[in-house]
């Protein structure tokens, strides 16, 4: 089965990418995110504008990052959003889920995540996978010098079919993993727990990825040819395909200080207020689409 996210026979979700987690455990040379270096927005902060905009209609959150299980309340605001009747995705490495981490660049150290029931009852889990081994996963993934992601990323998904837990890959489409893009597939496919996977065409937004654009850029040509080797695929594993341009100004995002943002191709940013400011809660909520 496979979709373009902006089918115009599907409604979309309205949905908000709450990007409240400013560490993550890995360090990736294409990164989009934007890490500040002010304090995280607190968990009732979050709390107060999710009940909010679930009043206005809200259907779906994303959680990520960063890591959003670097956070330790991540478990609280996961639970309240799934009590508010809320889609919830998370979009982690997964690495906390095998045992305590580092958060990458720091000496803190993030204890193994043990909540299992709770990652039951999300929409899913969504787990990254760039490669069919980690010579291709760590041309984008930068973990530890010694670590292997590649072998940690598959010991994750052992871990989430065994306790049964709905996993979406999410696999960004670049130049070093173009030729490898059906083993990903044949990888991916024995495990029943993965449910979905989203192609995402990289996009040169965010300082790193812009900084490393002509390393990983794939033009949309090259994307859709992708789509079409995949679309003959025989499989009950959902895929979603993601252009860059589609994603371009599609996506509200609040990073982790509470502003309220979307970028474009051209790293043109639009600010839409801050989650700390009631005042700006109906113009973030209403420009959503
Ligand atoms: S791309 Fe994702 S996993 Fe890599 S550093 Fe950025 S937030 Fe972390």
């Amino acid at each position: 089965m496979i979709n373009y996210e902006f089918d115009k026979r599907r409604k979309p979700y309205k949905k908000i990418n709450l990007c409240i987690a400013k560490h993550c455990f890995l360090n990736c040379p294409g990164c989009y995110n934007l890490f500040s270096n002010s304090k995280e927005i607190s968990t009732d902060e979050v709390i107060r504008f999710v009940e909010y905009a679930k009043e206005k209609e809200l259907e779906k959150v994303t959680l990520s990052g960063g890591d959003p299980l670097s956070r330790s309340d991540i478990e609280t605001i996961v639970q309240k959003c799934i009590d508010l009747d809320l889609k919830v995705n998370i979009d982690t490495v997964g690495l906390t889920l095998l045992g305590a981490k580092y958060i990458c660049g720091t000496k803190k150290s993030v204890p193994k995540f043990k909540n299992i029931e709770l990652l039951k009852k999300i929409n899913n889990l969504g787990i990254p996978l760039d490669g069919s081994n980690n010579e291709i996963v760590s041309t984008f993934r930068h973990y530890n010098k010694e670590g292997n992601l590649y072998k940690e990323i598959i010991k994750v998904l052992d871990f989430c079919e065994k306790n049964k837990i709905k996993i979406c890959i999410n696999t960004v489409l670049h130049k070093k993993n173009i030729d490898d893009i059906t083993n990903i597939f044949n990888t991916i496919k024995k495990y029943k727990c993965v449910k979905s996977w989203q192609v995402f065409q990289f996009m040169p937004i965010g300082f790193y990825a812009k900084k490393n654009e002509d390393k990983y850029a794939v033009s949309i040509e090259e994307f859709d040819k992708v789509k079409k080797a995949l679309e003959n695929k025989r499989t009950r594993i959902e895929m979603n395909f993601k252009p860059a341009i589609e994603r371009a100004y599609n996506y509200m995002l609040i990073d982790s200080n509470g502003r309220a943002y979307k970028v474009d191709l051209a790293n043109n940013i639009t600010e839409y207020g801050n989650i700390r400011d009631n005042k700006t809660w109906d113009n973030i909520l209403d420009n959503i689409y």
